[in-house]
């Protein structure tokens, strides 16, 4: 099979690689929605982007951004053409499947201290067992503080994680269904063994409680105004002996989503029509509530703009939105030789072959997708053979294998064209993911192609 490292210029093999490394330093600095924000931030404004609060009027060529709830961002370079013609958008998702803290989650079993989580997202709860992971969050206090967490990832920081049960007494739970062979109520994570000295009750409870008292200053009761994640522990590799891909955590989908940020980054100073990227929270629980897509800050952020450019009017806004063209940036299921039956090799997406054009997703006769216009597509196509972009076309699996969603609808029912464009994956949602970093390249091209040509 032919792919893009075939006949690949040394020139460009380095351009690949060396992004690859900006990719995986992206990856280690954030691994949770509030990181990437917090990160994207860092680098836009190293870009010359500017809160929109601070911008009294707009000009072609400003740089913006919006940061909502430290959860979502949208980033816009103005246009030459007035923002009611239209915007070009790139639009990924920054949270993964992970497991949540429960909000009373400490408890001591058996002189063992563990914490109690309720998973986020679509996971295969076994793959959860028996590896090292980290707690990433933020703790708020009731006199307004925030305190960051962040526990696991540091060379000589302590890990924590799940047990799993040990092969010689595991006959009757390996007869059980993959669904259930670990059950949710049973991801507790162990956090320590040491009792405190002259405490009767729940002494190694009150243990961590002290070393969480010592290092960030919190009470047990502060658990109720927490969001501490669990997620793996470690830093994003290369994979394959060649060095060709990239294994780490939360690549779903932040692959786009970084490969989004920079295209914006490393579009023209002043683009024809205005450039947006959008990286939000909440895709992987439906896109629901104020940090998701369904969240009113988007087409807020637009009616801001708007104003600021001297041009506001709800009509305006709403041509806005009905002439902005998407590509949601989300990834697409790579094909695995490990389980061929469930794809179909002519609608399927390789790893090495460039960005993926999902012209719907959905699961049952594609229920619940977007279905991009096949003339939004002809256009699509048209600017990457302009661009010499690597794109292939494909479904997340066969019919009736399965099936997914994305922000993709969300964006389309505000009337604009709509199609998910991203890079392929093997083990979507696993605790580690693959992806290829021809195709992060390729991505990252591809969407830059977009935004400067799309109109
Ligand atoms: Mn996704
Ligand atoms: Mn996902």
């Amino acid at each position: 099979m032919k792919t893009i490292w075939d006949k690949m210029p040394e020139a460009k093999l380095k351009k690949v690689m060396r992004f690859a490394e900006g990719y995986k330093d992206f990856l280690d600095r954030g691994k949770t929605e509030r990181e990437q924000v917090r990160e994207s931030i860092k680098v836009a404004e190293k870009y010359g982007f500017k809160d929109l609060e601070t911008a009294k009027t707009l000009q072609p060529g400003d740089k913006v951004y919006v940061n909502n709830r430290n959860k979502s961002l949208c980033l816009f370079t103005i246009g030459k053409r007035p923002l009611k013609e239209g915007m070009n958008i790139l639009g990924a998702h920054i949270d993964s499947p992970r497991l949540d803290l429960k909000q009373n989650p400490l408890y001591e079993d058996k002189g063992l201290a563990m914490l109690d989580t309720h998973y986020y997202g679509g996971i295969k709860k076994y793959q959860w067992v028996a590896q090292p992971l980290a707690l990433h969050g933020v703790i708020c206090k009731k006199d307004g503080t925030v305190v960051d967490v962040c526990i696991g990832e540091k060379e000589d920081d302590p890990v924590v994680g799940i047990s799993d049960l040990l092969i010689h007494l595991a006959s009757e739970q390996l007869k059980k269904p993959g669904a259930t062979v670990v059950e949710g109520e049973d991801l507790n994570v162990m956090v320590g063994s040491i009792p405190l000295k002259g405490k009767k009750e729940d002494p190694v409870k009150e243990n961590v409680l002290a070393i969480l008292k010592e290092k960030y200053d919190v009470e047990e009761a502060d658990f109720i105004s927490a969001e501490i994640e669990v997620v793996p522990a470690g830093k994003a590799r290369d994979y394959g002996l060649d060095r060709s891909m990239v294994i780490a955590y939360g690549q779903d989908d932040k692959i786009c989503a970084y490969t989004s940020l920079m295209a914006l980054m490393d579009a023209e100073a002043v683009p024809e029509r205005t450039a947006c990227c959008i990286l939000v929270d909440k895709e992987e629980v439906g896109s629901q509530g104020n940090t998701g897509m369904e969240s009113a800050f988007f087409a807020n952020a637009i009616a801001e703009m708007l104003d600021r450019a001297g041009e506001y009017s709800e009509l305006n806004v709403r041509r806005c939105l009905t002439n902005s063209r998407m590509l949601s940036s989300d990834v697409s299921a790579g094909f695995d030789p490990n389980y061929p039956s469930v794809f179909e090799p002519k609608n399927s997406a390789f790893l090495g072959k460039g960005i993926v054009f999902n012209k719907y997703t959905g699961a049952r006769g594609k229920g619940g997708c977007n279905d991009a216009n096949a003339e939004y597509i002809a256009k699509l196509r048209n600017v990457m053979d302009k661009n010499k972009i690597a794109f292939q076309t494909a479904e997340i699996g066969k019919v009736d294998a399965g099936g997914g969603g994305t922000i993709a609808c969300v964006l389309a029912n505000l009337n604009m064209d709509v199609i998910d464009a991203g890079i392929a994956v093997q083990n979507m949602h696993a605790c580690y993911e693959v992806s290829s970093k021809a195709d992060l390249y390729e991505g990252y091209l591809a969407y830059k192609a977009f935004l400067k040509d799309m109109d």
